[in-house]
């Protein structure tokens, strides 16, 4: 058969500068972040001081701007962050604690901006976003946390479930109904919550997940904690719902750019594995089902690539639309899921080992069909600008 190597395509948001930051984003996951995996997957979370090495070569709010500690650069920057842990296989709570940053960014005023944003830079302050409760998920607007205003404070209760990077958060931005009596979205506010010391708190155990082990999620628990009522993001209660829907897009994009990186490692991976491997005297790339199989998974990959590009450079030009992030959301996880799974397949057996790369994705993809709005909730939103 004649061989033939496709023109090789290079993503148009992957300037020079991007290039260079990649090698050292690449670098250090490898030199740091890898070695620590078994360990981080036995403990189920990743360790603290990891978050002030990323910090230290700027990987942690590379799209915040320099005067508030961050690396001065755009979304091409974080779309590299992203990449680079999924293609190494490292869950870490990186991409949560921009998504974090830039509910800070668009909603927090000045001094609270100057205040958290530097640290969260550094790594020296964890960031989670919790929105979920154990009766509301999909529904967010069925939460039960309150926040009650007493004088200059609010006094928190209840909890939440499912939290990425709960374990070491010293700051939660926390949905809350403020307003339980208000007209649906209105009743909802997010609140910062400092949760160093803070009495009324707790830290559930990290949940067992059937993935991203080495990535904790967890429950939080407010029992009449106390908040200063300046800490409730916007300034005004009842914007909260809003702030999420707005916000949802930076994390659906997050969520595809993983899901396109992870879909490509697993096409590589797995490419590798069937030259090598030999059943009845011949590779397994002989069979005509695998170079089948893996030329559809290459060329989803590569139409999921093209349509991820669009996305990113239409989120740089602040043009890219929820809809069409939804698109991008439910799209690419889907496709992900099944390349990985076919990958899997051509695998055999091994591929069903934990200590096989393919395995650890094929769990670890699962959840990106769920979280950040299930695929259901993107098809309807789909479905509503039809
Ligand atoms: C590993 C992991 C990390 C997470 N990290 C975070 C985090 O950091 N912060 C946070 O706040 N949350 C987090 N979540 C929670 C996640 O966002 C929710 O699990 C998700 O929104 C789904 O909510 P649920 O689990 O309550 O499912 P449910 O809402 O009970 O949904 C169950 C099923 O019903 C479907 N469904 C529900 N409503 C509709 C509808 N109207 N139409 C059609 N189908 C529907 C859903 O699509 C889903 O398939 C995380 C979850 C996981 C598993």
């Amino acid at each position: 058969m004649k061989t033939t190597q496709p023109s090789t395509y290079e993503s148009p948001w992957r300037s020079e500068e991007v290039r260079t930051f990649r090698n050292t984003v690449r670098e250090f996951i490898q030199r740091e972040l890898v070695p620590q995996q078994t360990r981080w997957r036995e403990q189920h979370h990743a360790d603290l001081e990891a978050f002030a090495k990323a910090g230290a070569i700027g990987m942690l709010l590379p799209d915040i701007g320099n005067q508030y500690g961050g690396g001065g650069g755009n979304f091409a920057h974080e779309a590299v962050v992203i990449e680079e842990l999924a293609r190494a296989g490292v869950h870490f709570g990186a991409s949560v604690q921009c998504i974090v940053a830039h509910y800070i960014m668009a909603y927090g005023g000045e001094e609270q901006r100057r205040r958290w944003l530097p640290l969260m830079a550094r790594g020296e302050l964890v960031g989670a976003i919790a929105m979920t409760e154990p009766g509301a998920g999909t529904d967010l607007q069925g939460i039960k946390t309150t926040a009650v205003r007493e004088g200059d404070h609010y006094v928190i209760n209840g909890s939440k479930t499912f939290i990425t990077n709960g374990v070491h958060a010293g700051l939660v931005c926390l949905a809350v109904k403020t307003d339980p009596k208000a007209a649906g979205p209105r009743a909802m506010s997010l609140i910062c919550v400092e949760t160093r010391d803070l009495p009324g708190y707790r830290v559930g155990k990290p949940l067992e997940k059937i993935g991203r082990h080495g990535q904790d999620t967890c429950e939080i628990f407010f029992e009449a904690v106390r908040v200063p009522a300046s800490n409730v993001l916007g300034g005004v209660e009842g914007k909260g719902f809003f702030q999420m829907m707005d916000q949802l897009t930076y994390e659906r994009l997050s969520v595809a750019i993983a899901a396109v990186a992870s879909a490509e490692e697993a096409v590589a991976i797995t490419t590798k594995y069937v030259k090598d491997r030999k059943v009845s005297g011949q590779t397994l790339m002989d069979f005509q089902n695998t170079r089948m199989v893996l030329a559809r998974c290459k060329t989803e990959a590569q139409i999921g690539r093209v349509f991820l590009d669009n996305c990113i450079e239409r989120f740089i030009q602040a043009s890219l639309d929820p809809v069409t992030a939804a698109m991008a959301k439910y799209w690419l996880t889907e496709r992900e899921f099944s390349i990985v799974d076919d990958c899997v397949q051509l695998h055999g057996g091994y591929g069903y080992m934990s200590e096989y790369p393919i395995a650890r994705m094929w769990a670890d993809s699962r959840v990106q069909r769920i979280f950040a709005g299930s695929n259901e909730v993107m098809k309807e939103l789909i479905a509503w600008s039809l």
